[in-house]
């Protein structure tokens, strides 16, 4: 068992995708063990996309990440990081496999619909970010 971080991001919450993306998640069986909806802080986003600060798209991601709410969540499955990843497909939409999250439903390379942990390590460190321990039922 391994658990992943996950965000529906702002587009998603916008266009009401939350239970779409939910079904496909579920449907890989992933289980989402802790959910809510919250609104990031500008000091949210700067921290948890701390890696990207000396990228030039890193002001726009943060704009995007904090203009409406989200959905973090905590995914639990086998392979939980790496499955998540598959079924949200590539960053770039334009080269995401079919049946992605990002395919189906990201409207750019930005508003990307959902954010996955990229490894197990990564993963621990996002789901302190937004969750106590109490907070996630297995
Ligand atoms: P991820 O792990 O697939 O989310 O991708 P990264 O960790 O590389 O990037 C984090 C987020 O930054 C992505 O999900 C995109 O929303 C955004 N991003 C990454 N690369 C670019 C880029 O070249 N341009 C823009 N505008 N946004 C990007």
């Amino acid at each position: 068992m391994e658990r992943t971080f996950s965000i529906l991001k702002p587009d998603a919450t916008r266009r009401n995708l939350t239970g779409a993306i939910n079904a496909m998640i579920e449907a890989a069986e992933l289980r989402i063990v802790a959910q809510k909806r919250v609104l990031m802080t500008r000091a949210q986003a700067e921290t948890f996309y701390a890696v990207h600060k000396e990228r030039p798209f890193f002001p726009e991601l943060v704009a995007t990440m904090t203009a409406g709410p989200v959905v973090v969540q905590v995914l639990e499955g086998n392979d939980a990081v790496r499955k998540y990843r598959d079924v949200l497909g590539a960053t770039d939409p334009a080269k995401a496999a079919a049946n992605t999250v990002r395919k189906k439903y990201a409207l750019s390379i930005s508003e990307n619909s959902a954010h996955g942990s990229d490894s197990p390590e990564t993963a621990a460190i996002e789901i302190q970010q937004f969750f106590s321990g109490n907070e996630i039922v297995g």
